[in-house]
């Protein structure tokens, strides 16, 4: 018999929420997987982190049951990559793979974070990024953010990536999203230079930007989107501050080989979307796309290119930029299949990728202790030598290919993708050996 007393929103309601909070972490499983950890070559170098992450599910357990019981289930989730993260290694089954990924990884995590004030880390003090093989097809790379002290800092990795790993050029990017979430203070900051600079630009003819004033019928009642200029170009690049700083982990990491990989994923596109969306309060709000159009942010990781040096990498990725891209006088986002909303000439749009470029690599902030992007991590001439001096040694199967004095992990990573256009045969080869030996 059904209860029928359920045939009514607010019990149904009551009755699904109460459902959801009975998910919880099973820490007698936790213990079981951390012991596997201890005994997993690749995992047991973190014994430390790994008492931590017990001790963390314990308090967080207990934390969300007693604070917050319907997001419970988010915590299940989580516990849900560290399993496999563990598990994944233990089989032993992609343990090549993820050893290579963790030290790209590692790399890029350390080497940025080493040089922010301490205090400013939202992870535990030394957390180590760990990735795991999960879901989603080549595109499906994301990042868990940290909270409550997590002493390791989760990647998904697709598992349709393994074979292919040049895409793992993703990986600085995803990399660029933990570190964005892990210190204190930089998104709000980010966030506020960016729409900062552009309302100023706007102001001072820097760039023309037109107004926006479009009502609508929406599934949620009439509602009219409405900007000023100013305001407009400011809402775009506040939106795609998480986004672009990413990238410019990728740049500052790996060089242009970071955007040869990031053409290869987002192509050169010049048409986006603008979300309509009800607020948690019934509200409608409006937003742009969170990823920057394929086509500005093309324009944008070129520029940040010119502004770090790489001026040949710059030039030759740009001459794929104009001969791939669309004819395109504008940037148009569209609110349904065929309803422009916002347009925006090209040409404004590419200049103000330069200025946020500049932002982006040039611009102090508080909670990197008075640094930019650039001043924490450069990629410099050496660094290209590096990754150039790899190429042929990856294509012809060196396993001595990594060892060039002075580079690390994400100069072997740059070094596949321009070694996949040395040789498009030798794909094999490179994925082969970079895995097992970088
Ligand atoms: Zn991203």
């Amino acid at each position: 018999m059904l209860d029928a007393s359920l045939n009514d929103e607010v019990a149904w309601n009551d009755f699904l929420r109460e459902n959801r909070r009975r998910v919880e972490v099973d820490l007698a499983e936790v213990e079981r997987v951390i012991d596997l950890a201890r005994r997993t070559p690749g995992l047991s170098a973190y014994d430390e982190g790994l008492q931590q992450l017990s001790i963390f599910f314990q308090v967080a357990t207990r934390w969300y049951r007693d604070n917050a019981p319907d997001e419970l289930p988010d915590l299940v989730d989580f516990w849900e990559r560290y399993r496999a993260a563990v598990i994944q290694r233990f089989t032993g089954i992609t343990t090549v793979e993820l050893r290579a990924a963790d030290k790209v990884v590692a790399d890029i995590f350390t080497r940025f974070l080493q040089a922010v004030p301490n205090e400013r880390i939202a992870y535990s003090k030394d957390a180590t990024p760990l990735v795991y093989g999960g879901e989603g097809g080549l595109g499906g790379y994301f990042t868990h953010p940290p909270g409550l002290n997590r002493p390791f800092a989760i990647i998904n990795l697709p598992h349709a990536a393994f074979d292919n790993v040049w895409q793992w050029l993703a990986l600085p990017h995803e990399t660029g999203h933990d570190i964005y979430a892990t210190v204190e203070g930089l998104q709000t900051e980010v966030e506020e230079a960016l729409a900062q600079r552009m309302q100023q630009a706007v102001a001072d003819g820097e760039v023309e930007i037109p107004t926006v004033d479009v009502p609508l019928n929406t599934p949620w009642g009439a509602y009219t989107v409405q900007y000023e200029p100013e305001e407009l170009l400011a809402t775009i690049w506040r939106s795609w501050a998480n986004e672009c700083q990413a990238d410019i982990i990728g740049v500052l990491n790996c060089g242009g080989a970071a955007l040869a990989a990031l053409q290869q994923i987002i192509g050169f596109e010049a048409l986006d979307q603008w979300l309509i969306r009800p607020g948690a309060d019934g509200a409608i709000t409006d937003a742009p796309e969170e990823h920057p159009t394929s086509y500005v942010r093309n324009a944008f990781n070129i520029s940040a290119l010119r502004l770090i040096g790489q001026i040949a990498m710059a030039d030759q990725l740009e001459a794929r930029f104009a001969a791939l891209r669309p004819e395109a006088d504008s940037i148009v986002w569209f609110a349904a299949p065929s309803l422009p909303l916002v347009e925006i000439p090209t040409d404004a749009m590419i200049q103000s990728a330069e200025i946020a470029a500049d932002v982006l690599v040039n611009q102090a902030f508080v909670s990197l202790g008075n640094q930019s992007y650039g001043d924490v991590a450069g990629f410099a001439d050496e660094d290209q030598a590096l990754v150039e001096a790899m190429v042929p040694r990856l294509v012809g199967g060196d396993p001595t290919f990594a060892q060039e004095p002075g580079s690390t992990a994400r100069h072997a990573l740059a070094a596949t993708i321009l070694a996949l256009e040395s040789d498009r045969n030798a794909g094999d080869v490179i994925n082969r050996t970079f895995r097992h030996f970088v």
